[in-house]
This record gives C-alpha cells, structure tokens and sequence, in this order.
C-alpha cells in the first residue's frame, strides 16, 4: 500500500484555461472495478443463498475476485519483483487461501471492502488534487481588452500582455493581477485571501485574477501575465508541495518492510504452531489468514500524508504556501516566532521624513540627489523610499557607476566624480562621539525615525529620516503569535535600538535584538535554537535569507520579498497577512494532532483485532470489516483539513 501524493498532472495547462471540473465518481477507475466486484458479489451471495449449482455462483465469486483484485494483486506482484513486500499483495493472497479452504464467500467479501476501501483512498486523493487545481480554475478563461481607440475585443486571459487595458463588468471574474485604472466596485477576494467581507476597489488598488467582481464595473491594466500571477504560483508552488512526503511518513514506510516481512513470519507461526499441536487444518489456516489480514498497517500507512497534503491545500488557497509535507509537518513545531522589522511588522514603504546637511557643499536638494542616485540601483525599501522623495521633488538622477550594496549595511557608488555611501550609523559613524552627525542622528532616533547617513568621500554630509508604517494586522498578528508560543515573540532588526524598541512597544514585542547584520540574525536565530526554541523566523529582505535557512522553519513575505528571500524560505505568506502565520502553525498543529490520532486508531483497531484472533475465534468477515474500516476511518479523518472551516477555526487559535 503506497500513500498518497498528488500525481504531477501534465494535462493542467497555463492559468486561467481549464474549465471548473471536479473528479466524477466514475472517472476513477478504482471506483469502476470496486463496483463491478460488488455486484458480483451480490449476485453470487443471491444465487448462493436461492440454491443454484454451486459451480454457478462459484463462478461468480471467482469474477468478483478478478474484478477486485487484480489490480492490487498485479501492483504487489510487481513491487515483490523490486523485493518490496506490499501489504495489498497479503490482502489477496489472504482471499484466494479463504477460497481454498471453501470459504470463498468470505474471500468474495474481504474482496469487496478492500476494493471498496481502495476506491475511497482514490476518492481521497483524488478529492485533495482537485483542492488544489480548482486554484486554477479560478481565474476566467478569457478578459475583454479595450484598445486606443476604446473598442472591445474578447481575447483569451494566457494571452494578455502587462499594461494591456481590459473591463471587467458586474459580477465578472477578475482575469489578472491589475491594477484599477478607473471605475470602482466591491470585489470578493474569498478565493485567495479567505476573507468573506468584499473589499471596496478604486483607482491605484490592486486586484487579483481569480477575484469576483461585485456591482460595479472596473477599467483596468495588467500587471502580471497569467502564469505569474498569485493563483498560479499559489497552484505551482502547492502543487511541487503535494509531491513531496513528510518525515514521519518516510519513517513509517522503512519500519512497514519489515513489519511486513515480520508478519509473514508471525502468520506461518500462527497457521504451523495450532496445526501441530492438533487443530484441524482449515480452522488453522483460517486464524492465519484472519490474522494476516487484520495486522497488515493499511491504516497506519494511510495516518500521515492525507492530513498534510490536505492542510497544504487548505493553507495555499488562504494565501500560505508550504514548500513540502515536511514542512507543513514541521511549521507546528515552533515554538518562538521571530520577525524582521522593515518590510515585515512594518509595510516596507516608508517616506522620507527629514532631511539634515552637515556640510555647506550640499543644499536639502543636493544632497538627496545624491542619494537618490546612489540608491537607485538598490531594491532596499529605504532605498526605494529616497528615490521617490527624490522624483517627488523633481530633480533628475545622474547616472551612477561601481554601485555596491552590502546587505544590512547600506550602499556606495561612484555618482559624477563624487564617492557616495548612503547606510546606517552603526556603519558609517565610527562611534557615537559627541559630533555634529552622532547628536542629530541620535535626536531624529529618539523620535522614532530611521536615520541613515549620507557619506562623501568617506565624510558625512548629511542624515536623512525615514518613517515606516507599521502593517495594520502587525499587533493582532504578535499577539495570536504570543498567545500561540510559550515564549513570545522577539524582534530581529538591523535598524537602530531606539527605534526598534519604540516599534516593539507599539505591537507588545518585549524582546528586541536591534542594530543585527545580516549574519548577526543568522547568529541570534541560532543562539535561540541553541538554547532549545525552534523558530519559525520571518522576513522579507535579502538581509533576512541567511536567518530564514538556518530556522526551523523560515516564513518570507511574498508581496515585497526579494527573489532570493522567496527561494530560501520554507514557506510564502503570498498576500502579506501577518496574521495568517500564526493561523498556519495552527494549522500544521491540528494536522500533527490528526496524524497522531490516525496513528493511534490503526493501531488499536491491530491491536484489537489481533488478540480477538489469536485469544478467541475472531470471525473473517468482522475481521475484514474492522480492518478496512479502520482505513477508510484513517483516510476520511484526514481529509477533513481540506474544509475552509479547518482554517477558520486555526485562525481562532482554537
Ligand atoms: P531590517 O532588519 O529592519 O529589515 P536591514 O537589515 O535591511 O533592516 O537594514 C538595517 C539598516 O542598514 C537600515 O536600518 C539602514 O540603516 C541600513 N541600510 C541597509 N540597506 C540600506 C540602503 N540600501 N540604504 C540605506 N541604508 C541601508
Ligand atoms: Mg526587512
């Protein structure tokens, strides 16, 4: 018996074209097959019972073994060649010994519900694949683009190009990530944030494909093609997530060979021992096989992948991609939380709020020039925040030359014949000396800014203050993130103590590591594991990627993260909730605590069965349906994390 992954489906093609489909019952061939076994096992059981010639509804029961079994039989058969031994293979063997000692009916039944329990297995995985695609499906297949002159033209959404100008009517599906460049409406965006309220759209706002339009109609212009836009890398990333098996599975199914193997032995035992010791043949052989059958870890092998795989579905429709089943299986194991600041707690877009000259060569304008040019090559959020001012102001940028950046330091370049560096403090202010530049550095700290320098030739020319605003949910989110973890959540900065500390104090954060480089953060994470926390640590920037690999597990946030950020981390949080990470550790909990569960099922129903069979006279039929039942149980039990109610109550912290 193989557990689950989601099969890679090469028929998928790019968003935004597959029509809305789930899996039919009867597309699935276990299904097929499983049916046909029963109504031969129907008809065999009423021409049994009405008296017909035995050798009529012998036959009949010999279909229904066909019919159920020779696909599993086949599958075993083959994974014996690869000297696996599968306990699908022992289900068989098991039904064709029951017909040899001519108790083919209940051969026929045990037939049935293992069949029956294979096609629900089927069902399942299939049902959670869908979960998955049906991410796809809900982008539209086609957008009405508006040219120059204004006329309509219904085109198909994978053709659209970015800046491409379309209308979306009352009621419609968004086609893709655009921004609204006129009109104005609700849009319900349940399908990608999970949030049931509609949100008010208007010029500048930012909508997503997939998204309904509610009772107005929006003009607007592309941002992203089809294949990049948030549903289709949810679906991808999910997707790749679905393939990959968790720990405790990949544990489960090295110790299944050998319980396996163990239990072949155990059922020679069974059938030699009581034989030799004088019980008659057909009631020895009858205990082993009822034994083989009720041992076999079916339901054990089924305990660890559906919760997962249903939990990553669950959380990548809410906007939380986890990279693999090991990490869906791991993110529940935090147990401290530790966030970046700038672009994390905070929205990443802050504003120039002040600027100071210390040199009479430079002028307020001047010298945010140069920064501004110095800057420009650099995706840093202050950076992009001096470059606006700059643009704002109207003055133009000189080209730059041996542009540098050093993560969590700053940068420099060669803007005219002038050396620039623009960084923080800590970098560019040899100690806090009393001058000029350390005094109102230290002023514009105390206020809550971010101060960083401006340097020419090696010489501070200027400071600049910068303020970030805090994300709206970034409180709501430290306290779902405290109440969740035993120790509370710490703050990882490389910005100034000062304004560190007045941040954490506005979100209730009371451990703050301020002034970090990016290797510091990395050394802190460490420091925290070291001293027995696992952390899940979240960050945007590339100062952040070092300390997201070494964390237990590393959570970027996907609207302003850099590439680098997105690739290193465990996990995206696509739609910057913050609040969605507590959400999804509790998530991940509750699909550990279902697996534990599952485990502890199967195990009993074993337990149980075993020693009603090997104590008392535990009869065939009940045996089989005590054991597929405790698969199917197993296999259902999973797949209720796929409900959007899971999600629901994860985010209540309950
Ligand atoms: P955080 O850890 O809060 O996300 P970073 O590690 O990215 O912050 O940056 C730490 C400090 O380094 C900033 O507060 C700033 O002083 C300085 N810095 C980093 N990159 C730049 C840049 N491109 N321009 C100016 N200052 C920078
Ligand atoms: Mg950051």
């Amino acid at each position: 018996m193989v557990a689950p992954t989601l099969a890679p489906d090469r028929s998928v093609p790019a968003a935004g074209r597959v029509p809305a489909r789930r899996t039919k019952l009867f597309a699935l061939p276990e299904i097929r097959w499983a049916v046909l076994a029963l109504v031969l096992f129907t008809v065999g059981l009423a021409a049994q019972l009405a008296g017909v010639p035995q050798g009529i509804w012998w036959a009949l029961y010999l279909a229904c073994y066909a019919a159920g079994g020779w696909e599993p039989g086949l599958a075993g058969l083959q994974a014996l060649r690869e000297k696996t031994l599968d306990v699908d293979l022992l289900m068989v063997v098991a039904a064709i010994g029951a017909a040899s000692i001519g108790q083919i009916t209940d051969g026929a039944l045990l037939i049935v519900i293992f069949a029956t329990s294979g096609a629900l297995e089927a069902l399942a995985t299939a049902r959670t694949e869908d979960s998955v695609r049906g991410l796809l499906d809900l982008a539209p297949d086609t957008a009405t683009r508006i040219d120059a002159v204004g006329k309509e033209t219904t085109v198909p959404a994978a053709d659209l190009g970015v800046g491409d100008e379309l209308v979306v009517r009352p009621g419609e599906r968004i086609p893709a990530d655009a921004t609204v460049i006129g009109g104005g409406s609700e849009v319900d965006q349940a399908t990608i944030t999970g949030e049931p309220l509609p949100v008010d759209k208007a010029r500048g706002d930012e909508v997503f494909a997939g998204t309904i339009n509610g009772t107005g109609a929006l003009r607007l212009r592309v941002d992203r093609r089809a294949e990049d836009s948030v549903v289709a890398r949810i679906a991808t990333l999910v997707e790749q997530a679905s393939r990959t098996k968790a720990r405790t599975q990949l544990f489960i199914e090295k110790v299944e060979q050998r319980y396996s193997v163990g239990m072949v032995a155990v059922t020679l035992a069974v059938f030699l021992v009581p034989l030799l010791l004088g019980d008659p043949l057909q009631r020895a052989l009858l205990r082993a096989m009822t034994f083989m059958i009720v041992a076999s870890p079916c339901a054990v092998v089924l305990a660890t992948m559906p919760p997962l795989l249903a939990a990553i579905a669950n959380a990548g429709r809410h906007g939380v991609l986890a990279k693999s089943a090991v990490v869906m299986e791991q993110l529940g194991a935090t147990t401290r939380i530790a966030f970046d600041k700038t672009g994390t707690l905070t929205r990443g877009t802050p504003e120039l709020a002040e600027i100071r000259t210390l040199d009479t060569q430079f002028d307020d304008d001047e010298l945010l020039r140069y920064a501004a040019a110095a800057e420009h090559p650099s995706e840093h959020p202050l950076a992009a925040a001096i470059v606006r001012a700059a643009r704002a102001r109207g003055l133009d940028l000189p080209a730059v030359e041996e542009f540098t950046a050093q993560p969590g330091r700053g940068v420099s370049a060669l803007v005219g014949d002038r050396f620039i560096g623009v960084g923080s403090p800590a970098t560019l202010l040899p100690a806090a000396d009393g001058s000029a530049e350390s005094a109102a550095v230290e002023a514009l700290q105390a206020r809550g800014y971010t101060a960083v320098i401006v340097t020419c030739e090696q010489r501070p020319v200027g400071v600049l203050a910068l303020s970030d605003q805090l994300r709206g949910e970034a409180a709501a989110a430290v306290t779902a993130a405290a109440a969740l973890t035993s120790a509370g959540p710490v703050l990882l900065t490389g910005d100034n103590p000062a304004t560190a500390h007045r941040l954490a104090e506005q979100v209730g954060i009371t451990d703050v590591r301020a002034g970090l480089l990016p290797e510091d953060k990395v050394g802190a994470v460490q420091q925290l594991q070291a001293d027995g926390a696992k952390i899940a640590m979240v960050g945007d920037g590339i100062n952040d990627a070092p300390a997201l690999a070494v964390a237990h597990a590393g959570i970027a946030m996907g609207g302003a993260g850099s590439d680098l950020t997105l690739q290193t981390a465990d996990a995206v949080v696509v739609r910057d909730d913050l609040t969605a990470i507590p959400t999804v550790i509790n998530l991940s909990r509750r699909a550990r605590r279902v697996v534990m569960a599952n485990l502890i099922i199967a195990a009993t129903f074993i337990g149980v069965l075993v020693i009603w069979d090997l104590a008392g006279t535990l009869p065939l039929p009940l045996g089989v349906a005590g054991h597929e039942g405790s698969t199917v149980i197993v296999g259902l039990n999973g797949l209720r994390l796929l409900r959007a109610a899971a999600w629901r109550r994860a985010a209540r912290l309950g």
